[in-house]
């Protein structure tokens, strides 16, 4: 120790065979001059080479450090221990030359609280490796672009590339609308023209044969319109076709019987007018009120008139008929067909009436069902007909970028690998700029009880600099001086 105290609390330094007392022990101190330490008091009889716990033998290097500080700054009683220098801000600095566990230093750190500690880190010097951050960050920043220089071509390529898949994909994309497009107007066509012929689908329909008519109308399309009509209505005009169909066989029938009648030969007898009829004409219906004639005697004056008079009779002539004319008056039945048929072909009129009625319902209808397909489609078509335009707007952008991508190919290319290095020449002078100055701290060995300090560390390398922890990664290097000049001037704020 340096100083002592005499009888007045003053303090004092060694002088030859001085005698003081020991602040914190009370103990009787004694001047020492040795050969090689420099005069310094030392405790009278005692073993201890310090009564304070923590004071570790001084050494050179304390001495030399202290000696840095004006005297009244050092060895500075606090508490039951003595502060290696105070300054008068109240900043405690412990020169620390032996390893001390985490226990220790946290002890003290807490005692002093206000403190920062330089650590004589020659002593270990082995285990100690400052490395510069600037040199390693540009070493991995090196390392991880040393290759993108040679990707610079390959992307710009690969850019082409990417633009000419989007250019033929924008390709397909038109050629699938006008495809699509183009179908959907065959599609209006063909609806706009099947509606015109709605009446026939709806006489189709209730013909019940709509399955022949596949050449002239989809049948899917006319599936559909059959499934939206209302089933009543379509039974009701089916029936009512049946109705005309019968009633125009019916008159068929009748007309069939008057051409019969009109064709036979006409047969003139005592003035009365009859029908010639062959024997397979007759049957044991119509037998009654048949004149039967002789051949042989047609020319006669009295010729030989004669009827059916039964069955058999009428059955006997079945093997003589040749020998025989037959006659007929047919007048009265052919009035009563072409009186029946006059009957039913008005009741026919009604009926067809009746059922053009039902078939304008149904055709109307039909009609509706198409005009909102039509409309359908026309939504479509336009729709279609602006993506269209769109995606054409698209393709001559597409098509513009790509030819410009391959006309300036070479010189997009070196303008990347220009822009390539400045970009790295920056970011090296970013690195440098942000890691100046900046350490890390490896240890080889143990001794890392220091990581765990809560007070500012400083590593005194043996050099006229220092290493001053400024994070837990990053220690900064600083000239002794500076550190000096900080501590006389207070700015500690900077190390933590
Ligand atoms: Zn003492």
């Amino acid at each position: 120790m340096q100083f002592a105290h005499d009888e007045n609390n003053n303090r004092i330094l060694p002088y030859k065979g001085g005698k003081a007392t020991c602040r914190l022990c009370g103990g009787t101190l004694i001047a020492h001059y040795g050969e090689i330490n420099r005069p310094h008091w030392q405790h009278y009889g005692q073993r201890v080479e310090d009564c304070d716990s923590w004071k570790e033998p001084e050494t050179i290097w304390h001495r030399k450090w202290k000696e840095r500080f004006p005297e009244t700054w050092r060895e500075i009683v606090i508490g039951n221990h003595r502060a290696d220098i105070r300054t008068p801000n109240g900043v405690i600095i412990e020169f620390q030359n032996s390893f001390i566990s985490s226990e220790t230093i946290t002890k003290r750190e807490n005692h002093y609280v206000n403190m920062l500690w330089v650590i004589n880190a020659k002593e270990f010097d082995e285990n100690l490796l400052f490395r510069s951050r600037v040199k390693s960050e540009l070493r991995s920043y090196r390392e991880t672009n040393k290759y993108n220089e040679i990707e610079i071509e390959n992307k710009v390529l690969s850019t082409i590339q990417d633009a000419e898949i989007k250019h033929t994909n924008l390709i397909c994309q038109y050629d699938k609308i006008d495809c699509e497009l183009i179908s959907k107007n065959i599609y209006l066509n063909m609806t706009t023209n099947e509606m015109s012929k709605s009446w026939k689908i709806a006489f189709h329909i209730a013909n019940g044969d709509i399955e022949k008519y596949h050449i002239e109308f989809r049948m899917e399309i006319v599936r559909q319109i059959i499934a939206s009509l209302d089933g009543e209505q379509i039974l009701e005009i089916r029936n009512q076709l049946k109705k005309i169909i019968n009633i125009e066989n019916e008159i068929k029938n009748f007309q069939k019987n008057v051409s019969l009648i009109e064709g036979l030969s006409d047969y003139e007898l005592q003035g009365k007018k009859y029908k010639l009829l062959q024997y397979s004409q007759l049957s044991k219906d119509n037998y009654h009120d048949v004149i039967i004639l002789n051949k042989s005697n047609l020319t006669e004056l009295f010729q030989e008139i004669k009827n059916f008079n039964d069955d058999n009779d009428f059955l006997s002539y079945n093997r003589i008929f040749d020998n025989y004319i037959f006659l007929k008056n047919l007048d009265q039945k052919l009035l009563n067909f072409k009186n029946e048929i006059i009957k039913i072909e008005s009741l026919l009129k009604s009926e067809v009436e009746d059922f053009e009625k039902l078939l304008n319902v149904i055709s109307s209808q039909i009609e509706r069902w198409y005009e909102d397909k039509i409309k359908n489609y026309n939504q479509n078509i336009q729709i279609l007909q602006r993506e269209l335009l769109e995606c054409n707007e698209n393709l001559q952008k597409c098509k513009n970028e790509l030819d410009l991508l391959l006309s300036n190919k070479n010189i997009i290319i070196s303008k990347e690998k220009t822009n390539f290095s400045q970009n790295k020449e920056e970011r090296e002078r970013e690195i440098m700029k942000q890691f100046k100055g900046k350490y890390m701290l490896h240890w080889k060995n143990r001794r890392k009880s220091w990581l765990y300090a809560k007070a500012p560390l400083i590593f005194d390398t043996g050099k006229d600099y220092l290493f001053y922890k400024l994070s837990f990664i990053d220690y900064m290097k600083i000239s002794i001086d500076d550190f000096l000049n900080d501590v006389f001037n207070n700015k500690f704020n900077y190390y933590i």
